[in-house]
């Protein structure tokens, strides 16, 4: 007899959807085997249910602090809030300072994580300094178990950017020593400028982010990128793309043979740029900003096609009063929105209760190939025996409406308020054992293990 069955559900399997119970022993999935034979000592009833490989969102930013203002939630809370949205992997930031070396701000990022993570956790690590010392320390990175390396190609002034040479260096040390870049690729000297005219001309309302970084800064930065991929060999992973038109010049650089891949996120499929006509705009503001619908057409699409290969939530929670702080200016608004715990029901309602993507595709994007890209797709990712026993199980009949209330933290606010939506996790199952049920977290603070990350296993177009 096995410990658990997870009985007669919608089994999403590697190769599709079934009608199966899912056996596990221990910490890892032994079995799937045929609808209502499966025997556990403990049994949840998924009849009328999908079961889904837990979800892996490799973008979040849990426990930070930006333009002044500080997230809601640590690696603890923003740990269960990811497990009530069916997420039991995401993949996180530690932060190299200028003028400090990359593995003490590794180090750094692990005490504040290790005791009380609630769930996997894998590392990006951000790099903001290049420089003989700092290039020396790549090999040791990646023998911790880091695998990529983070570059913003913006924000100068809070002590992020790295410019094109030092980026360059970077990318060409990274290629030998095994380390792929995820990149923030937007055109720092256009929108400074636009932003500086529209400051000057009294322009301030949230809008005018969005107006002052128009599509071509995304298009050129990622451009750039596969140059600098394509002439080092080092990989690169875009986050969050949202200027449709670059999924073109992702597509070409991929049938190229190049290792480039791209995600969007839940807010730039479920939000437009309407959304800063809003009574509440400075909630709405994030970078790369918020597009038209006709933009978000193509999102989908590339989703559809497989060129984009994944939806991450760029979880960053800053409270309603935190946005509202700097709402005075577009300038000084914190970028980002909370997401964790939305990205599973918003993206399985618009995806796949509206149809514009299949319930397999939809685990492809929530956590198979997030799983492969970064580096743990042999243990993660795949309901299939020997993977570890991470799963999330829906009830695709259940309506509710989300809003501020419905989030496990504090936040204040919800980007999605208002929409009702299916796809909420009834259970959520990491390492073998029930760990939210009907929204109550039931393990326990430093459960979570830090994953120590292979290569990426690029999917295939
Ligand atoms: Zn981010």
């Amino acid at each position: 007899m096995s410990d658990l069955v997870i009985a007669n559900g919608t089994v999403v399997l590697p190769d599709g959807p079934r009608q199966a119970d899912v056996l596990i022993s221990g910490e890892t999935i032994e079995a799937i085997v045929d609808a209502g034979t499966g025997q556990g000592a403990e049994r949840v009833d998924a009849t009328g249910r999908i079961v889904l490989p837990g979800g892996v969102d490799p973008h979040v930013h849990l426990m930070v602090g930006f333009m002044g203002q500080r997230s809601i939630y640590d690696f603890e809370s923003g740990g269960i809030a990811a497990l009530r949205g069916g997420t039991t992997t995401i993949v996180d930031f530690a932060l190299q300072r200028r003028g400090g070396s990359i593995l003490s701000g590794f180090r750094h990022r692990r005490k504040q994580a290790d005791p009380v993570v609630t769930l996997d956790y894998g590392l990006h690590q951000i790099i903001t300094d290049v420089n003989a010392d700092t290039l020396g320390e790549l090999a040791a990175l990646r023998a911790e178990g880091v695998a990529s390396l983070k570059v913003y190609m913006i924000y100068e002034e809070d002590g992020l950017k790295v410019e094109d040479g030092a980026l360059y260096a970077l990318m060409q040390q990274a290629a030998r020593d095994e380390l792929m870049l995820v990149l923030h690729a937007e055109n720092a000297g256009i929108i400074e400028r636009l932003r500086a005219e529209a400051v000057a001309a009294g322009h301030t309302h949230p809008r005018w982010h969005a107006r002052t970084r128009p599509p071509i800064t995304e298009i050129e930065a990622i451009s750039r990128a596969i140059l600098f991929c394509e002439d080092t060999g080092c990989p690169v992973h875009i986050l969050h793309l949202v200027a449709g038109q670059a999924i073109d010049l992702i597509e070409a650089a991929r049938r190229k043979g190049l290792p480039v891949t791209a995600e969007t996120c839940t807010h730039y499929l479920a939000l437009d740029e309407s959304a800063l006509e809003r009574p509440n705009p400075h909630e709405y503001v994030m970078s790369p900003p918020l597009r038209s619908t006709a933009n978000q057409a193509m999102l989908w699409e590339g989703l559809k096609r497989g060129v984009l290969n994944a939806v991450t939530s760029d979880e960053v929670s800053y409270s309603a009063a935190a946005k509202a702080m700097g709402a005075a200016s577009f300038a000084t608004i914190a970028n980002g929105c909370t997401g964790i715990e939305a990205r599973l029901p918003v993206l399985y309602t618009l995806g796949v209760a509206e149809g514009r993507i299949s319930l397999q595709r939809f685990a492809e994007l929530f956590s198979t190939w997030p799983a492969d890209i970064f580096g743990f797709g042999d243990s993660k990712g795949r309901i299939a025996p020997g993977y570890d026993a991470d799963l999330a199980v829906i009830d695709p009949q259940k309506k509710r409406v989300i809003g501020k209330d419905t989030d496990y933290g504090d936040v204040g606010y919800n980007p999605y308020e208002g929409m009702e939506l299916t796809g909420w996790a009834s259970e959520t199952i990491y390492r073998g054992k029930v760990t939210v049920r009907d929204g109550e977290f039931l393990g326990t603070p430093g459960q979570g293990r830090f994953l120590r990350r292979a290569n990426a296993k690029r999917p295939q177009l």
